[in-house]
């Protein structure tokens, strides 16, 4: 089989030289493991901090180690009790042609409810990623103002949907005038800003003059800082990303206008989606119910064979995906 591994933890701004493309044999199945054929990888933007020796969520991945990333695959062979071949499941399945893993480590998905990679995207952790951000944190009333930036990527998307949903006014940040294009005319947002090509601030004043209710952030550094100058109070400033801080995790720069959070007694809360696992079949059945009503649009970018990889990774820092970034092996 083919796998991804990785050489070396990555450094500052460090991107290139970080992988190697091996080939081992496959391992033979022990009791409780199953093996499954990988079908789609997610490229996500943590793996930045997957890479790097740095206190996270979840420890880093070790030189040397197949490099992690979620997946989809169809179970080819398996030693694991309710589990059989032709089976499709998702998890962590590596950057890996195929791979050998305890059945418990995996989920089971039904292809015949949307196409195997929609657990990957719109109807894996992506969405629900962006459904707990909202109904958890952001918590939108109708007709307030909720600002989404990355808006127009995998978890900023279907952020901006959910909001709308729930009846808020949704402005979406997106670099560059296809991805401000697809969120006017296809998501069909209230208000839209080109950070690349419109100063942030003004573009705010001139979007949410009323002030922002909520924010799903993204991106962190300057547009955090943009926005907290304009919340309303009693704001809530969902943290689910800092793609801006990526570059550099031992430095990366919090938000200068923090005090906003005092005067506005608003509150500002991060999480990941290792709080809410338990409740992930709600988050499926809301994103089933909104794609049902025809208010659940999703993309994904897929680029072609594990060997793609490197280039992949580095394309999330430049904002070259256009939707959920995937790999099909
Ligand atoms: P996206 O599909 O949104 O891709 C990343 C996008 O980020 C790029 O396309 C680019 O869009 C934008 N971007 C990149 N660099 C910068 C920068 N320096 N400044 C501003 N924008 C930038 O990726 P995902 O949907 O997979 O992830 C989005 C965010 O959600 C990430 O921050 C990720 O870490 C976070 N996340 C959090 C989870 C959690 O549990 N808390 C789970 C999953 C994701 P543009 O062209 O518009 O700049």
């Amino acid at each position: 089989m083919q796998e991804i591994t990785q050489i070396r933890f990555a450094g500052p701004a460090d991107n290139d030289d970080l992988w190697a493309v091996t080939h081992d044999p496959s391992p033979a199945l022990e009791d409780g493991q199953v093996r499954v054929r990988v079908d789609h990888v997610s490229v996500d933007p943590a793996m930045r901090s997957w890479i790097t020796e740095k206190r996270s969520y979840i420890p880093p991945v070790k030189p040397g180690e197949v490099m992690r990333a979620l997946g989809v695959g169809e179970v080819v062979a398996s030693a694991a009790e309710g589990v059989v071949p032709g089976d499709w499941v998702t998890g962590f399945l590596g950057l890996a042609s195929e791979v050998v893993l305890p059945a418990r480590h995996v989920q089971k998905i039904d292809p015949l409810l949307a196409e195997p990679r929609a657990y990957l995207s719109g109807l894996g952790m992506t969405g629900y990623t962006a459904y707990f951000g909202l109904s958890e944190i952001g918590k939108p009333k109708a007709g307030e103002t909720v600002v989404v930036s990355a808006a127009s990527g995998g978890v900023g998307s279907i952020a901006c949907q959910v909001a709308q949903n729930m009846g808020a006014r949704v402005i979406g940040i997106a670099g560059g005038p296809g991805k401000t294009g697809w969120l006017r005319e296809t998501l069909k947002l209230d208000g839209v800003i080109d950070y690349k090509n419109e100063d942030i601030g003004a573009a705010l004043d001139r979007e949410a003059p009323d002030g922002i209710d909520v924010f799903f952030d993204n991106v962190g550094g300057e547009t955090l800082d943009q926005v907290l100058a304009r919340i309303n109070r009693h704001a809530r400033i969902v943290l689910c990303g800092a793609i801006s801080q990526y570059g550099d995790l031992f430095n990366a720069r919090g938000p200068a206008n923090y005090l906003e959070l005092i005067t506005q007694s608003a509150l500002m809360q991060g999480f990941t989606m290792r709080d809410y696992m338990r409740r992930v079949p709600e988050a499926m059945g809301h994103l089933l119910k909104m794609q049902g009503a025809g208010k659940l649009t999703y993309r994904d970018h897929v680029l072609e064979g594990l060997g793609s990889f490197p280039e992949a990774f580095k394309m999330l820092y430049r904002g070259e995906n256009h939707g959920k970034l995937l790999i099909r092996l």
